[in-house]
């Protein structure tokens, strides 16, 4: 699992403290190995800022605070749960090429066949936005298999754009006057994020499956205009059951929260079932909606998305501020093991006992973001790996599983 998070538009100081709460959410929710962001100024230029580990200490960089400012435009934001490829700082999103910079949430079943002949990436997600980047969206995504919500900018077309399958989750919301966009994995990301911040907005909205949203970035101070949307489906899939946990090694060794069952929400049973109540009768509306206009044969905007009514009463909010900080704290305690898994400390020590498979030294709990697992009992520690031949050990390490 990972979370998408970002901005674009107008960005004001407002705004850069509503995506550090979304990011910080989507990191300690669906994915602390490794954090990113993307950038991109008005003129195009574009820093990219990847490192080990969560949101937090992401945002205690100096290049992390600084690098928004009032000349940005798209802020493209990740935090990584590693299922395919090792956790290191180069397999972190998002992914800068030529024409594009984008993130992914999911996982490609067929990476081989969209690589290139003679090319090798670390990742199913650089290989598929080094596809993007050469074959455009509508070319690209027919070949993709598995899962997919993908967020990217395009430097030709001044576009953001967002396409997802039914298998990963992707929501936006307008501030309220329309100049800003925001975007995250989960609902309640951007909601808490808007709550705690006193920011005004729009109502948010999923992406809808299969369908590719471009947005113009509008000029400072203007709003955006009317998204491009167009249908595009991956590749067919074979209709056996396809089962995302069984075939998701990578997923959290640690026991769910009992509050965090439902979709890593944490919402009381009586608001779940309000909820529940009120999402039936939005999509009812919505139902009735797309007809009347399916009906009247006019274009659509992007409609038919299922509004999820949202938790308004301040109580529900303060419970999710609270509960994050509580599960940051919680967090403390956990380390990244080998394929993706999470670890407390006595698994951490136990998996570490047969010391850096280099140069034979401990583990360091207080590194454990910036090892290097290269088997379930293997790893490469953190000195081998910053050192003058780091480069050299790791590719070595990653070729013959030393
Ligand atoms: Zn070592």
């Amino acid at each position: 699992m990972c979370g998408l998070a970002g901005m674009a538009g107008d960005i004001t100081l407002a705004a850069e403290k509503v995506f550090r709460d979304v990011l910080t959410f989507n990191s300690i929710y669906r994915g602390r190995h490794s954090t990113g962001m993307a950038v991109v100024q008005r003129d195009n230029s574009t820093k990219l800022i990847k490192q080990l580990g969560n949101a937090i200490d992401f945002f205690e960089r100096n290049d992390a605070l600084q690098a928004i400012n009032a000349q940005t435009k798209v802020v493209i934001g990740h935090g990584r749960h590693a299922t395919r490829g090792q956790i290191t700082r180069n397999n972190a999103h998002p992914f800068l090429f030529d024409n594009i910079v984008g993130a992914h949430n999911g996982t490609l079943d067929n990476k081989h066949d969209i690589e290139g002949k003679d090319e090798f990436f670390g990742t199913d997600s650089e290989a598929l936005f080094n596809l993007l980047d050469k074959e455009g969206a509508a070319k690209a995504v027919p070949k993709l298999k598995g899962a997919w919500a993908l967020t990217w900018f395009d430097y030709q077309q001044n576009t953001i754009n967002f396409v997802r399958n039914d298998k990963r989750p992707l929501w936006f919301a307008f501030s309220e006057d329309g100049k800003i966009l925001f975007w995250s994995s989960e609902v309640w990301m951007l909601e808490t994020a808007f709550y705690l911040h006193n920011f005004k907005y729009k109502a948010p909205f999923q992406i809808e499956v299969d369908k590719w949203l471009a947005w113009e970035v509008p000029a400072v101070n203007a709003t955006f205009p009317r998204a491009k949307m167009r249908k595009l489906e991956g590749a067919p899939e074979r209709n056996w059951n396809y089962n995302y946990s069984a075939t998701n090694r990578g997923s959290y060794s640690v026991a769910t929260p009992y509050w965090s069952v439902k979709q890593q929400r944490f919402i009381s049973k009586e608001a779940g079932e309000l909820e529940r109540q009120a999402e039936q009768k939005a999509k009812e509306e919505a139902r009735k909606s797309n007809e009347a206009e399916d009906a009247k044969g006019e274009e659509k905007p992007a409609s038919n998305i299922v509004t999820l009514p949202v938790p308004t009463t301040k109580g529900l909010f303060e419970t999710i501020a609270d509960a994050c900080k509580k599960k940051v704290e919680r967090f403390d305690n956990e380390a990244p093991g080998p394929d993706g898994t999470i670890l407390d400390r006595e698994g951490w020590n136990r998996a570490t006992h047969n010391k850096c498979a280099w140069c034979a030294s401990d583990a360091e709990w207080e590194h454990r973001d910036e090892i290097q697992w290269i088997s379930q009992d293997q790893f490469i520690c953190h000195e081998c790996l910053s050192g003058p031949d780091g480069d050299v050990i790791k590719n070595i390490a990653t070729s013959y599983g030393v």
